[in-house]
């Protein structure tokens, strides 16, 4: 089946979500309140991995900082690709002034990098900021 485990945006309780029912508006167990799956979804040292290697779909995560400019470039691209791939490919973000360890695994050491996963393991990463077709070509690896 089609699922994803992703954290609630508002009360970060994981979720186990059925993505073939997108369209549904799926909302969380906890709060009750939208899991926007419809955008790029936080993820931190404490649920990175859980997320990852629930996910059925490939993960796109965008490792960024609040101060980046060409990260906030980005998030316009982001937010499109997280809208129109809703169901297909899960969009995360990771902060990387908040979340050091996963960073650090993942030798980040230019941001924003995009890295791309499929089951559960990295398939591909850009570093910088690029147009969207380079992301798409990006995409376009995973399994
Ligand atoms: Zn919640």
């Amino acid at each position: 089946m089609k699922t994803a485990t992703v954290a609630c945006p508002f009360c970060s309780t994981l979720n186990r979500v059925d993505l073939t029912r997108v369209a549904d508006r799926p909302k969380c167990g906890q709060c009750g309140r939208p899991l926007l799956l419809d955008r790029p979804l936080a993820v931190s040292d404490d649920n990175f991995e859980k997320v990852i290697g629930d996910s059925k779909v490939p993960v796109l995560v965008d490792f960024y900082a609040d101060w980046c400019g060409p990260c906030k470039i980005m998030a316009p691209i982001l937010d499109e690709i997280a809208q129109t791939r809703q169901g297909d490919l899960l969009v995360l973000k990771l902060d990387t002034d908040r979340n050091q360890r996963t960073s650090q695994r993942f030798g980040i050491r230019g941001i924003p990098t995009l890295i791309l996963f499929s089951k559960g393991e990295e398939v591909s990463r850009q570093t910088g900021a690029v147009p969207k077709p380079e992301i798409e070509a990006l995409l376009a690896r995973a399994r």
